[in-house]
């Protein structure tokens, strides 16, 4: 298939980008790294006026950790994220989720801005973004605001980004070096997107929690921060038994639909399984530390 007719610009600045995008009143895209805007124009499921393509605006490609927090610029390549050693550093649970996404040659095009933007339910990024309480900053014809994670996603491939609007840089605070961790995910085959995927982040010891963080993406129309289960863990540590009551706790908490490619029972049968998986491994990690 080929994608339909439509204008194509480049622009050389953040402002110039705004402004076309305000021209075409909503009829235009963003075109970050294409891998998941270019399939869509080939099978004619969008057929915008224009591509605004970010390729030549400077300084939404860097990678800083600046008090306390890591930011991402929207251009940065997945795969450059996943090779950063500020990265490694501070998020090291986003180095886990980007080896899911899809392939060394998908990853090498595509943007960390555009995964998120992209809202895709069963994304990896949009995911752990959601686990480290992140939040995007946005840029538009209004000005530039914040996102919270947990107020960014709406549902299937659609954020509370206005039109119009550019994520500019995501925003994610650092780690604590000794949190455990963990992406468990489970997809047809290496590279696919995920049928279920589960994130999580302890952080204390290898009894007590000071703080969970638990979320499932492909359970709904956007990822599923389970903070039952994360409560469960608060109150009654991390031990076998604790790990399994809140694997059940999530479960029961997410709400999935069938499809052809998993049934919801199926779905709600891989959250426990994964999120228990997911738990084990991230007590493992507080135990093994400073090794991880
Ligand atoms: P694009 O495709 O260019 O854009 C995607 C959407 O986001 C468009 O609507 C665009 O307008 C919008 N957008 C992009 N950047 C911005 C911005 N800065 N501000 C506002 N809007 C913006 N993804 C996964 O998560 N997990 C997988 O397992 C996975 N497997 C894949 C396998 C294959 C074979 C392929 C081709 C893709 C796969 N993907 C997967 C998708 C891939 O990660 C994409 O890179 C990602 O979803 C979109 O990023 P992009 O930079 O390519 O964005």
């Amino acid at each position: 298939m080929k994608p339909p007719k439509f204008a194509y610009h480049a622009p050389g600045s953040v402002e110039e980008a705004i402004q076309l995008l305000q021209s075409y009143a909503g009829n235009a895209r963003i075109l970050a790294g294409g891998q998941s805007l270019v399939p869509l124009l080939n099978f004619r499921l969008l057929a915008p006026q224009a591509l605004v393509d970010l390729r030549k605006v400077p300084g939404l490609a860097d990678i800083r950790y600046s008090q306390g927090k890591v930011c991402i610029g929207a251009m940065t390549r997945q795969r450059a994220a996943e090779t950063s050693p500020v990265v490694a550093q501070h998020l090291p649970i986003m180095i886990e989720a980007l080896g899911w996404v899809g392939h060394l040659p998908t990853r090498s095009r595509g943007t960390i801005g555009g995964s998120i933007a992209h809202a895709d339910p069963s994304a990896e990024l949009p995911m752990v973004l959601l686990a480290l309480d992140g939040e995007v900053c946005a840029q538009g014809s209004s000005g530039t605001r914040v996102i919270a994670a947990d107020d960014l996603f709406d549902s299937v491939f659609t954020t509370k980004l206005a039109p119009g609007e550019i994520l500019s840089e995501v925003r994610m605070p650092a780690m604590q070096a000794r949190a455990g961790f963990a992406v468990e995910e489970y997809a047809r085959r290496k590279g696919d997107f995920a049928i279920v995927a589960v994130a999580s982040i302890i952080e204390g010891d290898s009894k007590r929690c000071t703080r969970a963080r638990l979320v499932a993406a492909g359970v709904g129309a956007r990822p599923v921060r389970l903070r039952a289960a994360e409560q469960l863990l608060e109150k009654g540590g991390v031990g076998a038994e604790a790990i399994e009551a809140a694997a059940r706790d999530a479960a029961e908490a997410v709400e999935p639909t069938s499809d052809p490619v998993a049934s919801a029972d199926f779905r709600r049968h891989l959250t426990a399984v994964l999120a228990k998986r997911a738990l084990q491994r991230a007590v493992h990690r507080i135990e093994a530390y400073p090794h991880g």
